[in-house]
């Protein structure tokens, strides 16, 4: 597997006296020295729930056939940290008494999970001995083949590999020969001496609280600080989960009583709307909702489903609503409060802390808790006492709160849904296999969540190794994905020709051709020409677009692209007011699922041809890939890319839309 760099890691460390984990070095119960544990990348551990440990022990029974082999590893321990990390799908470290006790690894063939014991777990169930254990004379290899008569033991079961002595030396999986492989050798065979207290939360928060005291501390300094510097109403953006939670609670404990700001996507957990309810009544908030009503539901049906590499969702559910309601509300700007963590994503690990919405320039965001780690997170809300306003889907076993297909999630996320929620997960899963039928693919791209990548990526081709799915076929099912489809391309220096498989209606593109050019007129009724300084663009309703050129030049293939999307712009409009909403000029409105684009006020800008998830999403991922036979046409050098356009906007609003209203500056990315 590929293993990503973070810029930057959370830390945690384990009291060898109170047998606590701890988040600094230094334990505030005893005042003794912590161990640091290691752990993989980012290391943003938490503490585990009851749903965790069911997941242990029906990981012990998958694989040694009983659950006594992880009751052994846990021992008496309450306190247990789990460290979310990447297998072939979801694997989770586990540490206690302040040892790494071994992986929970999500299997996606199987769909269940498997725990494979460290060093130290494999010491205590052979201490125990609760595991079928088998003594080796010497040394062990990863992947050797130990020609053991293992009859008595089932097939696919771990066994441990032990020296006459009865000490660790690996983990090997029994095969149906009867011999068995070795998975893994024991390299590390260290284990931290930690005391045999039993430890309890209130002991951890003991342990903790000066640490966490000064967190608290700096997190409201900053709010207050911000409030001031900022001058403008503050809203906190609430999501229903622990973060939130808690930035909500220290923006209260600090600057008093903010607005709430709820997205609701439409494919949220209800346990997740009742989570936003309950806080915003509990502590007598006035609730915002960016609604993106049914958005996501109508959307799906023409994009297909969203991927990794074909997000068109969050525009549509997230940041057109969140854009709207923001201009509505807060036309002259705001402190956005946003309960964002470095360490829960490469992305926001490469945030700063203080930003400007990308799309509503004058509302600045800011997260106190930017750099707390999620048993920070947890401490404070056991401290605070807010268990009773966390979200219930954490405890059942969620790690993350949000929409509950989201195509990053992994196929063991599903599981939970699907056991949670058989409803919802069904409703999904029938929108699935009625896109499978139409681009032609088996259950597994169902079944195996294939569908999270629209494109050949490397884990897609992993997963479809043993199926019928051809990962690297990716132009059969691009061209069954779309009904309007390019079908014959010409490509020359000084001109663009390609041809569709149906006829183009010519009104709807010549309302939002006067982006490229305000010189638009019908040649005849058939033919639109959009004539330019150096360019010429020809519509014809027979199903062609051409764009030529007097003078050549590098970027005729952008001016094609931009054409291109016009006509799909035309054709598959959904309707979620992108372009209406972030027009700098308000010069767009919507019209029965129609884009019209006022001519006098349009300043040729093109940004709705960029922000628009029809040409973003749709011409760029996958017509793009169509017309020029390669899926990855979108990293083209020419492209303009995003951050290009957002200021491009920012500034435009600036002078434009906003031109009446003071500007704070100073907070610039
Ligand atoms: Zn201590």
């Amino acid at each position: 597997m590929l293993r990503k760099h973070w810029p930057k890691v959370a830390k945690v460390y384990w009291c060898p006296n109170c047998n606590i984990p701890l988040v600094s070095s230094k334990c505030s119960k005893c005042g003794g020295e912590g161990i640091e544990v290691k752990l993989r990348e980012p290391a943003d551990a938490r503490l585990a729930f009851k749903r965790d440990i069911e997941i242990a022990l029906e990981a012990s029974r998958e694989k040694f056939g009983t659950e006594k082999a992880f009751k052994s590893v846990m021992g008496k321990s309450e306190i247990i940290l789990l460290n979310k990390t990447t297998h072939i799908d979801d694997a989770k470290e586990l540490v206690i008494n302040g040892n790494n006790a071994g992986i929970l690894l999500f299997n996606p063939f199987t769909l269940k999970w498997e725990f494979r014991p460290s060093y130290y777990g494999a010491l205590r169930i052979l201490s125990d001995n609760v595991a079928e254990t088998i003594i080796i004379k010497d040394e062990v290899k990863e992947n050797e083949i130990i020609p053991f008569k293992g009859e008595s033991i089932d097939a696919g079961k771990y066994v441990i590999l032990a020296d006459p002595n009865g000490n660790p030396l690996g983990l090997g999986l029994v095969l149906k020969s009867g011999k068995i492989r070795v998975l893994k050798k024991y390299k590390y065979r260290f284990v931290y001496e930690i005391s045999n207290t039993r430890a309890t939360i209130n002991d951890v928060l003991k342990g903790n609280i000066e640490k966490l005291e000064k967190q608290v501390e700096e997190a409201t300094a900053f709010i207050k600080k911000m409030s001031n510097k900022v001058g403008k109403q503050v809203i906190v953006s609430f999501s229903g989960g622990k973060d939130s939670l808690v930035s909500l609670h220290l923006t209260l404990r600090s600057i008093g009583e903010p607005s709430l700001l709820f997205n609701n996507t439409g494919i949220e957990l209800p346990e997740t709307i009742e989570t936003v309810t309950k806080v915003s009544e509990k502590y007598g908030l006035k609730l915002e909702v960016a609604d993106a009503g049914n958005a996501f539901w109508s959307s799906v049906e023409i994009f297909g489903p969203p991927a990794r590499d074909y997000r068109w969702c969050c525009k549509v559910a997230k940041l057109v609503p969140l854009a709207k309601k923001m201009l509505k509300e807060w036309p002259m700007g705001a402190l956005n409060i946003v309960g964002q963590r470095a360490y829960e994503s490469l992305e926001r690990a490469k945030s700063t802390r203080i930003w400007r919405n990308k799309w509503v320039p004058l509302v600045i965001s800011a997260s106190p808790i930017q750099y707390w780690n999620q048993l920070s997170i947890w401490l404070y809300i056991f401290k605070e006492k807010l268990l009773d306003n966390v979200n219930p889907l954490y405890i059942k076993g969620f790690d993350r709160i949000g929409c509950f297909m989201c195509p990053a999630s992994r196929l063991a996320e599903f599981e939970e849904v699907k056991k949670t929620h058989p409803k919802l997960w069904s409703r999904w899963e029938c929108f699935l296999c009625k896109w499978a039928k139409k681009i032609g693919a088996p259950k597994e791209w169902i079944t195996l969540g294939l569908w999270r990548w629209l494109g050949p990526a490397s884990p897609k081709k992993v997963l479809s190794k043993k199926t019928t799915f051809n990962a690297y076929e990716w132009y059969s099912s691009y061209s069954k994905w779309i009904d309007l489809k390019p079908i014959e391309f010409d490509e020359e220096k000084i001109s663009f020709k390609l041809k569709f498989n149906k006829q183009l209606n010519l009104k709807a593109i010549s309302s939002i051709a006067v982006i490229l050019s305000k010189t638009v007129k019908f040649t005849n009724s058939d033919v639109i020409e959009v004539s330019a300084d150096t360019l010429k663009y020809v519509f014809k309703g027979e199903g062609k677009v051409e764009v030529t050129t007097y003078k050549p030049q590098e970027k005729l293939v952008e001016e094609f692209l931009d054409a291109v999307k016009i006509v799909y712009r035309a054709y598959y409009c959904v309707d979620c007011g992108s372009c209406a909403t972030l027009c700098p000029a308000n010069a767009i409105s919507i019209a029965n699922k129609k884009p019209v684009v006022n001519k006098a006020k349009c300043l040729n800008c093109r940004a709705c041809n960029d922000i628009c998830p029809i040409s973003e999403v749709m011409v760029e991922k996958l017509v793009a890939a169509l017309i020029f036979k390669k899926y990855d046409a979108w990293r083209r050098r020419t492209k303009r890319s995003r951050y290009e356009t957002a200021q491009l906007l920012a500034e435009l609003m600036r002078k434009v839309k906003l031109s009446s209203s003071p500007i704070s500056s100073g907070f610039n990315k």
